[in-house]
């Protein structure tokens, strides 16, 4: 079997524009990969160029062989760009080999580890318009609670408003209350997730989190830029609150010294960025040898958030899977992705058991985005 043509879809999604390839082969079978990549749609579709250049004619279904040769033999490598390309042929190539041997992709990687996926909501603070953006700390207490009538067991937020590097003694006792009345309106056994984004330096992170700590979150996500380990280490080191990152990491290398050295309780891979299926499995089984679980990385569309539930159904140290919801873009998939009560069920159809409604993806075209994480128009109020 042979690569003779990749596609390309993008289809904008409230708030990022998700990027979808299609993999054909001589063979008739086509498989489906995910290049979401928010602030670099036009770098990704300039890419995807790039590598299908060097793709076509290969064998779709040598998934070891691709990796190597697309990274090692080609040279350039390690940037979020390519890697993001690279995880959305390894998808691809995958949803391939699923439909060729009539089985859904997480049986062929040695799963089921597991009898559903967990997930983690994110953006459920969004209401259907943006006027209904919870704002202030009431509206995030109120709408969690709705949340979790709808059946989510763990969710994630930002509590710190615009606040960044320092914070004013005012934006911090709001953080703490917006965390303090959250927990109080979701009772004591919802998991609340916490991503700082990267924004704070070593001293206010590490006040923070202890501040925090009696309201036991179950992760402060990134409360430091990532790329300082030993910065991580050292802030892991100095609270009970866990600590995870490793959404910005690319392969099994970008994970080695954040294990090696301790730096986080959980471990963040995308499986849109970090390598794809192949490389996300080598991962966790790195990250297995130091007893550390993986709660991917995930704000993407229908096909990444596929391939991390065949990844998380086939390995033993999976805890949760982040997941935004997104019903206004529910019919650009022939039949959504199920979701009951937190947690995904197991697909059933060979491959990655997803398809593109295509006949629906010309009405979103795309759209540029703003793309900022804690500018003052995030102000969290009381
Ligand atoms: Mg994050």
């Amino acid at each position: 079997m042979k690569v003779t043509d990749i596609k390309t879809y993008v289809v904008e999604a409230v708030r990022r524009n998700w990027i979808f390839i299609e993999v054909e082969t001589d063979a008739g079978i086509t498989g489906l990969g995910e290049a979401t990549l928010e602030m670099f749609d036009k770098a990704i579709l300039g890419a995807i160029e790039d590598y299908k250049r060097l793709v076509v004619g290969t064998d779709p279904r040598a998934t070891e062989w691709q990796y190597d040769y697309l990274t090692r033999n080609k040279f350039w490598r390690g940037d979020t760009i390519s890697s993001t390309v690279l995880s959305a042929l390894d998808m691809a190539f995958w949803d391939i080999k699923g439909k060729e041997f009539g089985v859904p992709v997480y049986k062929l990687l040695g799963g089921p580890t597991r009898k559903t996926v967990p997930a983690y909501g994110n953006y459920w603070f969004l209401g259907k318009t943006r006027e209904d953006y919870a704002r202030s700390v009431g509206q995030y207490a109120e709408k969690a609670a709705q949340a979790v009538e709808r059946g989510w067991g763990a969710l994630k937020w930002s509590p710190f408003g615009s606040a960044a590097y320092d914070v004013t003694s005012e934006q911090e006792h709001i953080i703490v209350e917006c965390v303090k009345q959250v927990r109080e309106a979701v009772g004591d056994n919802v998991h609340l997730l916490l991503d700082a984004h990267g924004r704070f330096n070593l001293p206010t992170a590490t006040r923070i989190a202890r501040r925090l700590e009696e309201y036991r979150p179950f992760f402060f996500e990134e409360p430091i830029p990532p790329e300082n380990i030993d910065s991580m280490a050292e802030l892991r080191h100095s609270t009970t609150v866990p600590i995870a990152t490793g959404e910005r990491l690319i392969g099994r290398q970008g994970f080695r010294e954040l294990l090696a050295k301790f730096a986080a309780d959980f471990i963040q891979p995308d499986v849109v960025h970090c390598g794809g299926i192949s490389e996300m499995r080598k991962i966790a089984a790195l990250a297995e040898t130091y007893y550390i679980p993986l709660i991917p990385h995930n704000p993407c569309g229908p096909v990444g958030t596929a391939a991390a539930i065949h990844v998380g159904a086939s390995i033993p140290n999976f805890t949760l899977l982040e997941y935004i919801q997104i019903p206004e873009r529910d019919e650009v998939v022939v039949e959504p992705l199920e979701l009951i009560n937190g947690e995904f069920t197991l697909p059933t159809k060979p491959g990655l058991g997803i398809e593109l409604n295509k006949k629906v993806l010309s009405k979103y075209p795309y759209k540029d985005r703003e793309w900022d994480h804690y500018s003052p128009v995030r102000d969290l109020v009381l």
